[in-house]
């Protein structure tokens, strides 16, 4: 079993280092919330004084922080974790960021970029899928690790690959609710129920993750967001992020994403009008007062 850093214990990162404490490995964790610290040490987690002081000694050290900045400070700032952690240990950053990011805080290190899809449920029941960039002999020691969290490990290639692949999933996400949304938005309107749109498009050429797994509308998929007032879930600033981030790489290699960026201004309206805080299928409700 090994011993492992956990920094940022938050939606994501807490249920995440759970199962690593459930599948029999020691996690130090550190998160600057007292009360993520407090829900950590209920959780079996060690209380580390500082992400420094998670790194110091570890096989492994896992971030799962809100953005490229917190991952670049928590890494090389000041007395970061650059410089505490072990030369050998394996370096892995969870969260979502940007490519740039995630290249330069790799160099010289045996470090992962593994950002995950499958959401807060994911993370909760280790099902979450890892997208991975770097190294393959540190992806082959990791890959134990990652798999008490998650269901799916894919190696994309080499650092940042893991982030490209991340951005171009949840452009698509994105891309998906709103369509989601608008066709249950038309539904509505045409007099056709929820549960029969459902029905039909869930066993047709229709069919998504966004309309299966996420239903935008109460009723049909039980867990969804929808059931509980749109409360995350993953919420529409962390959404709306990821699409800055695709369009910001987008932009750098020249593609053209005409509906990512119509996408990115969607959920920047929504954001605008309150819906920053509330999970991104929320989204429904601005398209249904259009
Ligand atoms: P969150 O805001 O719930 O958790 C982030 C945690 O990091 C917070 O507890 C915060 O206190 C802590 N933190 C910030 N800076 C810190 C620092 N310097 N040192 C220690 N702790 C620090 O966010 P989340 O929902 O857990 O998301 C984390 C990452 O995972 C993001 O990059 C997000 O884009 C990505 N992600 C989220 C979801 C989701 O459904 N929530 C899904 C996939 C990926």
């Amino acid at each position: 079993m090994a011993r492992i850093g956990f920094v940022g214990l938050g939606n994501m990162g807490l249920p995440m280092a759970r199962n690593l404490v459930r599948a029999g490995h020691e996690v130090a964790g550190y998160d600057l919330s007292a009360a993520a610290m407090d829900a950590a040490a209920e959780a079996g987690i060690t209380r580390a004084q500082s992400a420094a002081d998670a790194a110091r000694g570890a096989g492994f050290v896992i971030t799962m922080l809100p953005a490229g900045t917190h991952v670049r400070e928590a890494w090389l700032g000041a007395g970061g974790m650059a410089e505490a952690a072990e030369p050998e240990a394996v370096l892995l950053d969870c969260s979502t960021i940007d490519v740039t990011t995630a290249r330069e805080v790799a160099a010289g290190r045996p470090m992962l970029d593994a950002p995950v899809s499958g959401g807060t449920m994911g993370a909760e029941n280790g099902t979450l899928t890892f997208m991975v960039g770097g190294d393959a002999a540190a992806f082959a020691r990791a890959r134990p690790i990652l798999e008490a969290m998650g269901r799916s490990i894919v190696h994309c290639g080499e650092a940042g690959a893991g982030q490209a692949a991340k951005l171009c999933n949840n452009m698509l996400l994105a891309i998906s609710m709103i369509g989601t949304c608008e066709a249950f938005t038309l539904a509505e309107k045409l007099g056709l129920s929820h549960e029969a749109l459902f029905e039909v498009a869930s066993k047709s050429s229709g069919q998504c993750w966004s309309l299966t797994t996420y239903c935008p509308v109460p009723g049909p998929v039980p867990g969804s967001p929808a059931n509980r007032g749109y409360a995350p879930g993953f919420a529409t600033a962390l959404m709306l992020k990821d699409l800055g981030l695709s369009q910001q790489a987008a932009g750098a290699v020249g593609a053209a994403t005409p509906l990512g960026a119509a996408a990115l201004t969607l959920y920047e309206r929504f954001a605008a009008d309150g819906g920053a805080l509330r999970d991104f299928s929320g989204i429904i409700e601005m398209l249904r007062e259009a």
